[in-house]
């Protein structure tokens, strides 16, 4: 199944198979979007090689703008210097090409929200990964102090209040909240199970999450009107 092993020929053949059909397909689209782009949607999601958001939401080139971190974890805003990359996205998402919504996505399995958990038992992981799983460290202590959820469950738990988390984060971004509060920028969770191919959604109301049905029975009904 390994299509792509360490070997730059098989990036050169996947480039080759892309220009044969999608890019054929896609030809116009792609010299209509050469002056510019205008994505109505922000995903911010895992860089997990198992949950790509162009994949999953069956986007074209031009719709979606993704930014793709370790356990999709978006920072607070903070004034001091530093390499911002995800605030950087963040802010000219939402200031310059002023999307509409921005869908935070976790996912099952995600190494990165395992490696937070590791760290509450004093096993950080990783120079760089210890330090910016923490951002996620609200929502790990939550769980851990929840004692109705079983240890089994820590890990899809911590998922999905990491996601929570992130959300918040965004709400401190002064040009974030303007948006929001303007009702111009709404701002969604997500969490993709990766054995099932289920995307769940997050309710904002109880910060719980259900799955979204895979296919549309209300438009089946419509198109046979
Ligand atoms: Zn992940």
């Amino acid at each position: 199944m390994i299509d792509f092993a360490d070997d730059a020929q098989d990036l050169i053949a996947g480039y080759r198979r892309f220009r044969a059909r999608r890019y054929r397909e896609a030809r116009d689209l792609f010299r209509t979007l050469r002056d510019g782009q205008r994505p109505a949607t922000m995903i911010i999601a895992c860089a997990d090689s198992r949950a790509d958001p162009s994949m999953i939401f069956d986007s074209a080139p031009g719709e979606l703008f993704v930014v793709r971190n370790v356990a999709a974890l978006v920072p607070p805003f903070e004034e001091t210097g530093g390499w911002h990359g995800i605030s950087a996205a963040v802010e000219f998402a939402v200031t310059q090409l002023m999307v509409k919504q921005v869908v935070v996505m976790g996912h099952g399995g995600c190494g990165g929200i395992a490696a937070s958990l590791a760290a509450a038992a004093d096993r950080p992981v990783g120079r760089f990964i210890a330090p910016w799983v923490e951002i996620a460290a609200d929502a790990r202590d939550a769980v851990l102090a929840d004692s109705t959820i079983p240890r089994e469950d820590w890990q899809e738990a911590v998922e999905h209040g990491a996601v929570g988390q992130s959300l918040k984060n965004l709400m401190t971004f002064p040009f974030v909240q303007a948006a929001v509060e303007s009702g111009e920028l709404n701002m969604d969770g997500a969490w993709f199970s990766i054995g099932k191919g289920e995307l769940h959604w997050r309710n904002p109301e109880t910060g719980s999450f259900s799955v979204v049905a895979a296919e549309d029975t209300q438009a089946d009904q419509d198109n046979k009107i």
